[in-house]
């Protein structure tokens, strides 16, 4: 291990609702982004009961979320979000679900995947994880390893011109542990930014002094005013890494 801040090439990150990415790990793919990286985000659903306006059709709550995720990604400058439109407040991890995502992880060919922590139920005194979370990480998880790069599962994807592919890394979007922190101190006010895109979501409060708090808890001992946290799975060794992009250039 060395201090190098390490950037991929290609990060996909795959959560369940617009506004997921902002509140959890928006700061590392900002850094990664300024330092040359290709985003691009997965949302599973489009967040359309996360409106509690009954006057709104679920369709129209959806166009809003949606609308409000692009312009939160352009902020940081992501390059594209996918919308799968999954049932949002009902996500199941389902085999069909598993396709759409190796669907996708092989069409963009992401060096590292960002998703959440399926195990997570509670991370505080007053809050229980949404299980749309935990159904979207687990979803993320299964798809990544082994699905995506076994050329003999879902290999009807080759009819689209898809083959298997590998991902490196998988970050793990943490609430604090993990072992791995990103200092995101420099990127905090774009991530601020991005999260108030959400304006649907904030009616009558402001984000601001809560994430910053979480931030701050993340990078607390760490010489970082602002950190992101995550669980690092490395799915191929750097030497393997390495002889494989040779090998591809
Ligand atoms: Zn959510």
């Amino acid at each position: 291990m060395n201090n190098e801040f390490y950037v991929p090439k290609r990060v996909m990150a795959i959560f369940a609702h617009p506004d997921d990415i902002e509140f959890g790990c928006v700061g590392t793919i900002a850094r990664w982004v300024q330092a040359g990286a290709e985003a691009v985000y997965v949302l599973l659903t489009s967040g359309d009961v996360g409106i509690a306006d009954t006057s709104l059709t679920r369709a129209e709550a959806a166009a809003i979320r949606e609308a409000e995720q692009s312009v939160a990604g352009a902020v940081v400058g992501d390059k594209e979000v996918i919308y799968l439109r999954e049932p949002d407040g009902a996500l199941v991890n389902t085999l069909e679900l598993r396709k759409k995502l190796v669907r996708e992880i092989r069409r963009f060919r992401p060096e590292v995947l960002i998703c959440g922590d399926p195990t997570v139920w509670f991370v505080s005194e007053n809050y229980i994880n949404h299980p749309d979370h935990r159904a979207a990480a687990a979803a993320a998880l299964e798809a990544v390893f082994p699905a995506a790069g076994q050329p003999h599962l879902f290999e009807e994807l080759a009819e689209e011109g898809l083959s298997a592919h590998k991902v490196r890394k998988v970050y793990i979007n943490e609430f604090g542990g993990g072992g791995t922190f990103i200092n995101i101190s420099d990127v905090m006010d774009l991530k601020v930014a991005a999260l108030h895109k959400h304006e649907s979501q904030f009616k009558g409060w402001d984000p601001e002094p809560m994430i910053r708090e979480w931030s701050t808890a993340a990078g607390k001992g760490k010489e970082m005013a602002y950190a992101e946290s995550f669980r690092v799975i490395t799915l191929e060794s750097d030497e393997d890494w390495a002889k494989r992009t040779t090998e591809m250039a």
